[in-house]
């Protein structure tokens, strides 16, 4: 096994990641900003480097410095968490050219999710639905008479998109062209291609997505799905697994078809396959070839702890369990609990002022703030996860209610009265929901 791991990431991840690395015998290494000096992840790691000033691009992202703190330590693989560099196949590529491990998927499988079009067409071909749409870029001259053909509303996104940017509605053919160019325009400034194409805007659907995992030796599981409709501006507050629309035949037919799909691709490491769910049908829309930020509720419900399975896949281990050895146990739900306004989502940067977590049965709270800790305006808002397992949904949500009022994050806003009122909805208690859900909630509270 690796003897050293450097973490290319900060916050409640690095926490996460230095977390697996100890309980698997392994030392490890902690990046950090000049912002991050006095950050979490920086005192729990045996060791740790600065890499550069505040700005991500010449820290976090400062791909030269991070290669270079590797050569220092000794570290021989590298965990990039979530964000930053973590689906940037050109670090993938740096790094094994070092001689270091990358501990994710293979390089050309990140380029290919990486790329919309390119992931859409790749996954249809392995049997996977997809929604209705162009499958191709889409031109401005071709646009009209595709948006007839699918049959309006349709969505016009972006093929390099991320973080529900550069993705556009129209309803009818009047809102088309500006729809249109307000994705390109908007897909141009964040990701600097410009390249749209069209699906058909699905109503009422939720997000479901399946998580996989695929060792080196051709075994791909999956753990189940995870719903995470409860979005605002395309950001998830509040994941659920599984989710409360489906039941374990669903589960086990879509999961095979995903991990049926990720053999023949030849995967390797963790990914999600996330899809929109509409009256029993699903509809892919992307793959993230990463560690992602609800992985909690899955490990909750499965007993599978995914770092620590990405480590030991990214050794070259066997995964030591098969299909038929995951059991799907009670109901695991997980907020995201952020340094913003609680109903506008302003981000709330500030000294943390008093802290406490909860605990007891089922309650695990992931973070990496601490009383007396200056949250930085540099990065995201995301303080803490709080993930809550029970035998069953009931259970869970007043667990979560329970949890919810012990928790305390003092001289900041957060996003906990928001959950505090959730969990009493009467839509939410029975698992009502679709992606629009939140908003038009927040829409009826006047925000
Ligand atoms: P991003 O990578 O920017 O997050 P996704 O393709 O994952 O983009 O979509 C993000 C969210 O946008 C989905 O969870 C869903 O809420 C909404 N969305 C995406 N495609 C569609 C569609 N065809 N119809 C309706 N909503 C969609």
């Amino acid at each position: 096994m690796f003897e050293k791991i450097l973490i290319a990431n900060r916050g409640e991840i690095a926490l996460r990641v230095i977390r697996a690395c100890k309980e698997m015998g392994i030392s490890t290494v902690a990046i950090h900003s000049t912002a991050d000096s006095d950050a979490m992840h920086v005192r729990l790691a045996d060791e740790s480097v600065c890499v550069g000033p505040p700005a991500a691009a010449q820290s976090y992202l400062n791909i030269p410095s991070i290669i270079a703190a590797c050569e220092i330590t000794g570290a021989e693989a590298i965990h990039p968490g979530y964000g930053f560099l973590s689906e940037n196949a050109k670090f993938a590529d740096i790094v094994s050219e070092h001689g270091l491990t990358f501990i994710g998927p293979r390089p050309e499988h990140i380029r290919m999710m990486g790329d919309k079009i390119t992931a859409k067409q790749t996954v249809k071909a392995l049997g996977i639905p997809t929604v209705p749409g162009s499958d191709g870029e889409v031109s401005d001259a071709d646009a009209a008479r595709m948006a007839k053909e699918i049959g309006y509303p349709v969505l016009i996104k972006a093929t390099a998109g991320g973080g529900g940017r550069g993705m556009k509605v129209a309803q009818n053919a009047g809102e088309l062209s500006f729809a249109l160019s307000q994705a390109r325009t908007e897909a141009k400034a964040a990701f600097g291609n410009d390249t749209v194409y069209m699906e058909k805007y699905l109503q009422r659907p939720r997000h479901i997505e399946i998580q996989v995992l695929a060792d080196a030796h051709g075994k791909v599981v999956h753990l189940g799905e995870r719903d995470c409709s409860l979005q605002r501006r395309h950001q998830k507050v509040w994941e659920e697994a599984g989710s409360p629309a489906l039941n374990a035949q669903e589960r086990d037919e879509i999961g095979g078809i995903c991990t049926r799909a990720l053999e023949k691709l030849g995967y390797l490491g963790a990914g999600t396959i996330e899809f929109l769910y509409e009256d029993g049908r699903f509809y892919f829309i992307e793959m993230n070839t990463r560690l992602q930020v609800e992985h909690p509720v899955s490990e909750a419900i499965t007993g599978i702890d995914i770092v620590r399975e990405q480590i030991r896949i990214a050794w070259g281990a066997p995964m030591g369990f098969s299909q038929k050895d995951i059991v799907f146990e009670g109901h695991a739900i997980e907020c995201r609990i952020n340094a913003e306004n609680p109903f506008t989502f302003r981000p709330s940067p500030g000294t943390i002022t008093q802290f406490h977590t909860p605990g007891g049965l089922g309650v695990r709270f992931d973070s990496a703030i601490y009383s007396g800790y200056k949250i930085p305006p540099y990065y995201d808002s995301l303080a803490g996860k709080l993930i809550v397992h029970a035998k069953n949904r009931n259970e869970c949500l007043l667990r979560l209610r329970r949890a919810l009022d012990e928790l305390v994050v003092g001289g900041i806003e957060t996003t906990i009265p928001l959950f505090q009122k959730l969990v009493r909805e009467p839509d939410i208690i029975n698992g009502d929901y679709s992606i629009h859900w939140l908003e038009k909630y927040l829409a009826s509270l006047g925000y």
